[in-house]
């Protein structure tokens, strides 16, 4: 805990030294800490302002959507089975439900019993017996969340966790919140979420880099205009145990962490919201499920393995292999 405190700490005390305007090129980033990653919101032009509101509102979304923060509405709606719905807790809702229906349950918000099971979000990360993993997935199979009459309200004994949204959601909110106040271009950065607004005033795309899941630089890099491009990855939560390494990412039906091959998915959308949410479900889905399910709902992907780099039709001419990957990936564009 203390450890954990004098990092972030460390971590407010760069920002608050970094947070500047960069005179030269005319941008100027505000930073916060929430949702366990650090937000970076870059504007181009004098807009100040508009980026410190953005930043701020990082840190209130976190308070309404953590499931861990004991006052959050998320908590209070796991501990009674309801809670009253601002505005934004039932349109999360709304997308979440909506998402689950599109990847025939691959996305699953009322997969938080597993979740914890596992100890991911706790930290107190174990590999529970089959017997626990069955009992929670079958918990998690009869679950549901709703509003009905101004709250959200749970099944029997569900337990929700928006992490695998809510970043998406926040980073959609904070793009409109840019372009109500004429902020013409902008990238929000969220951890593995990225947004961008408008183009850059000199015209050219924006370039987006893939981190490469052994952790060393990029895998490749993403030319696109006005975009929401997020990545999940078993790499970015993940504990070992007897050798076998167990990730954050859970497949709802099995109880297991998804085991299909892919060590990352980037989904490019333009709603930052489904972009996340479907960066979760491919990861559990599998490339084959993932790839139709993507036509059906006009995005874009890459699809990343231990020795593959595989990019959906649209990103043929936005995707760059790093000159770093050659002889480690085989890149394959889909048709
Ligand atoms: P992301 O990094 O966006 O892929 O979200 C992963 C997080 O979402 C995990 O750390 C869990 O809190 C939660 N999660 C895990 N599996 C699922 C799933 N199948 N559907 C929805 N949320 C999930
Ligand atoms: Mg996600």
């Amino acid at each position: 805990m203390i450890k954990r405190t004098v990092l972030v700490l460390l971590i407010i005390a760069t920002l608050v030294l970094s947070s500047c305007v960069d005179s030269k090129v005319g941008t100027y980033t505000a930073y916060s800490v929430a949702m366990d990653t650090q937000a970076a919101i870059t504007v181009y032009g004098n807009n100040k302002a508009s980026a410190e509101e953005c930043a701020r509102l990082f840190e209130q979304l976190d308070k309404l959507l953590s499931v861990t923060a004991e006052n959050s509405s998320v908590a209070k709606l796991n501990k009674r089975g309801y809670v009253e719905a601002s505005d934004e807790l039932s349109y999360i809702i709304s997308q979440a439900n909506r998402i689950k229906e599109e990847t025939n349950g691959a996305f699953n918000v009322c997969v938080y019993p597993l979740v914890k099971l596992w100890g991911f979000t706790t930290g107190e990360h174990r590999v529970p017996t089959d017997d626990e993993i069955k009992a929670a997935a079958l918990k998690v199979a009869s679950s549901s969340v709703w509003v009905e009459n101004g709250n959200a309200v749970l099944s029997e004994g569900a337990l929700v966790d928006f992490g695998a949204i809510a970043k998406g959601y926040a980073s959609e909110k904070m793009a409109h919140i840019l372009k109500e106040n004429g902020v013409g271009a902008a990238v929000i950065s969220l951890g593995g979420n990225i947004r961008t607004v408008g183009k850059k005033p000199d015209g050219t795309d924006w370039r987006i880099g893939i981190n490469s899941p052994n952790g060393n630089g990029i895998i490749g890099t993403l030319s696109l205009g006005e975009a929401a491009v997020v990545t999940s990855g078993s790499y970015l939560r993940c504990f070992e145990e007897n050798g076998t390494l167990y990730h954050h990412i859970i497949d709802p039906q099995s109880g297991y962490p998804a085991a299909n091959g892919l060590v990352s998915v980037t989904v490019v959308a333009d709603d930052a919201t489904l972009a996340d949410g479907l960066s979760t479900a491919f990861f559990v889905m599998g490339m084959d499920k993932a790839v139709n399910c993507a036509q059906k709902l006009g995005v874009e992907a890459v699809f990343v393995t231990e020795t593959t780099i595989t990019v959906t039709q649209g990103l043929k001419k936005s995707f760059t292999p790093d000159k770093s990957i050659e002889g480690v990936y085989k890149t394959i564009y889909l048709d």
